[in-house]
């Protein structure tokens, strides 16, 4: 799960003392949510590993000159002290660059799981549901369709769904 300190910043998030609640979704899917609260120079992570563990992890931050004027935002990787505008959480406990966070990884898991959520999405639009595990199946049936093709379709969604959430969570580490 990404982090943009530039994200932070525009929101105006980044003085001393301020503390937001940030999440994560996507197509509709909330992954999880994180605390960020901001002091001089650093920000303290807060949030929930595997659904049992409260992770509090600190990362500092810093600021380079620009060219032209102004300057620029940025984290410090915990592990290898490079500069870097986003950190991840990468399947992992904690929060790194890109490089430490070894992101291929997720790339490929993060692809089976859309894979199994479009192909739900899919199914949900022969039985006329809406788009989105967050959204419950209905409880009627359209009316050209047999009961067995529904029920099959239903379970089909379900078991779809139920693994492609079990991923995010895995990997992100978060309540459902
Ligand atoms: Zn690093």
């Amino acid at each position: 799960m990404p982090l943009d300190i530039r994200d932070l910043k525009r929101r105006g998030l980044l003085s001393p003392g301020s503390s937001i609640i940030s999440s994560w979704s996507k197509g509709g899917h909330i992954y999880g949510t994180i605390k960020v609260t901001v002091y001089n120079g650093i920000v303290v992570l807060q949030y929930r590993y595997r659904k049992t563990e409260d992770v509090k992890q600190t990362i500092r931050f810093t600021w380079t000159p620009c060219h032209f004027g102004g300057k620029r935002i940025w984290f410090v990787c915990p592990f290898c002290s490079r500069r870097c505008a986003v950190i991840y959480n990468n399947y992992g406990k904690y929060f790194a660059c890109r490089v430490c966070g070894n992101l291929a990884y997720q790339t490929q898991n993060e692809s089976y799981m859309d894979r199994l959520l479009t192909k739900a999405n899919k199914l949900r639009r022969k039985i006329e549901a809406d788009p989105g595990a967050i959204n419950p199946l209905p409880i009627f049936k359209p009316k050209h369709m047999h009961y067995s093709t529904w029920m099959r379709i239903r379970t089909h969604i379900q078991l779809l769904e139920g693994k492609g959430l079990d991923i995010a969570a895995s990997m992100f580490g978060f309540n459902i």
